[in-house]
């Protein structure tokens, strides 16, 4: 069946866009449908019908995502779409949506033109991909990638609250059997997922779509600087201990690190300082920050060099320093094979792909330990995301759902160990 019979409805697309928006946290800007509210629920409520409408076979697993289905040929691993409806707070009405409407729409497109793929087609739209209150992002594609951790659901809020209590009593998910939401390998053939790229290179470039080759790594850092609390008055200069003027030192020092060795970011986003009076020399400061890269390699170096830098900027001020990694996540790189058929399905539209890495973490990486995995980014506005003022234009949201549908039968075709 020639793909060019498939009619790709712009209209019916951003109407859907329109509505899911819609379901929204009113008290907050922008768009506000955060995993654990009770908006939230209702946005898995609406897509699940959405998908019932559009002809799939609907059921909501036991780690809250929402799983649509279209029957193949043949029975058997399933080539798999989707990505996310929650948001962030005060965000915007593209992340996530796009992949998981997007994928409807080329659903209704192939079934309208009569054409069945070999493989079942799944499309998933995943519970809470956003890095929630717990300081856990991928919640429902982990739980099916199988990355999921029994201790995860031990994590705490702010308030005490246990992420397994939150499940419980604000996402009417089971803790006991969220596990239980697991895919075996043999489940998935592939995945793809369209996602806008929520950063300026496409646009930059004057490119419709990306071909994306890789998640980066993400490391988080806490650097923890002990001096001397003193009269900000009566203490000479050369007789501190300034904790927060080492760990200044130190977050210059990390920005420079990332410039020297180019193919990484760092940042330093958090600053704590005690006791925190303008006439008290800083006893105690302590930064949080991250690190992404496409290389594992870069992420290691950073990571001693971030050390020496920590120890040469506590040494000079008699200050003691601490550096802990709490949470390294090895990046995603898309295999080659993945690369091409996705590349070649983006070609077919007419369009030519940018290769692109994702510095942002997606639900991609955690089907990637299933199967072979891989995603298209299409033009964020301006680089903006996260906030209310994220945009897509509709001619690229078209380019992304028409290649994304390339994509899926494109997959449908080529053995998964041939994709591996
Ligand atoms: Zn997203």
């Amino acid at each position: 069946m020639a793909l060019e019979a498939l009619e790709i409805s712009g209209e019916r697309l951003s109407d859907e866009l329109d509505t899911l928006s819609g379901i929204t946290d009113d008290s907050r800007p922008g768009w506000t449908r955060t995993a654990f509210s009770d908006v939230e629920r209702d946005g898995r409520q609406w897509l699940a019908s959405r998908m019932r409408d559009a002809g799939l076979e609907v059921r909501q697993d036991s780690a809250g995502n929402v799983i649509g289905t279209l029957s193949g040929r043949h029975t058997g691993p399933a080539v798999v779409t989707g990505s996310h409806i929650d948001t962030v707070d005060s965000g915007g009405r593209y992340d996530g949506m796009v992949g998981v409407l997007g994928a409807l729409e080329a659903v209704k497109a192939m079934r309208e033109a009569g054409m069945t793929l070999d493989h079942p087609l799944r499309v998933v739209g995943f519970f809470g991909e956003e890095a929630n209150e717990f300081g856990l992002a991928h919640f429902g594609s982990r739980a099916i990638g199988g990355t999921l951790l029994p201790q995860h659901l031990e994590l705490r809020n702010s308030e005490g609250v246990s992420l397994a209590a939150a499940l419980q009593a604000r996402a009417g998910i089971d803790p006991q059997a969220c596990m239980k939401a697991r895919w075996a390998r043999l489940e998935a053939h592939a995945y793809v997922e369209l996602h806008i790229e929520q950063g300026p290179l496409l646009e930059d470039h004057k490119r419709s779509i990306g071909l994306v080759t890789g998640i980066a790594g993400a490391q988080r850092f806490t650097a923890s600087f002990s001096g001397r609390p003193d009269h900000a008055g009566n203490t000479p200069l050369n007789r501190r201990s300034d904790a927060l003027c080492a760990a200044a030192e130190l977050t210059v020092s990390i920005e420079q690190i990332a410039r020297d060795h180019p193919d990484g970011v760092a940042t330093v986003g958090v600053i704590k300082v005690s006791p925190g009076a303008s006439n008290v020399v800083p006893g105690h400061a302590e930064l949080l920050g991250d690190m992404r890269s496409l290389y594992s390699l870069w992420l290691k170096d950073r990571r001693d060099e971030t050390l020496r830098a920590a120890q040469a900027a506590g040494a000079s001020r008699g200050v003691q320093v601490s550096i802990a990694w709490p949470s390294i996540t090895d990046p995603t790189l898309f295999t080659e094979p993945m690369q091409r058929v996705i590349g070649e399905a983006i070609t077919a539209t007419g369009h030519d792909p940018m290769p692109i890495t994702s510095g942002a973490g997606h639900d991609a990486q955690e089907m990637a330990a299933i199967c072979p995995a891989g995603m298209i980014f299409i033009p964020s506005h301006d680089g903006r995301s996260h906030c209310p003022q994220e945009h897509t234009d509709a001619s690229d949201l078209l380019v992304g759902v028409r290649a994304l549908a390339e994509a899926l039968v494109a997959l449908d075709k080529v053995d998964k160990a041939d994709l591996a």
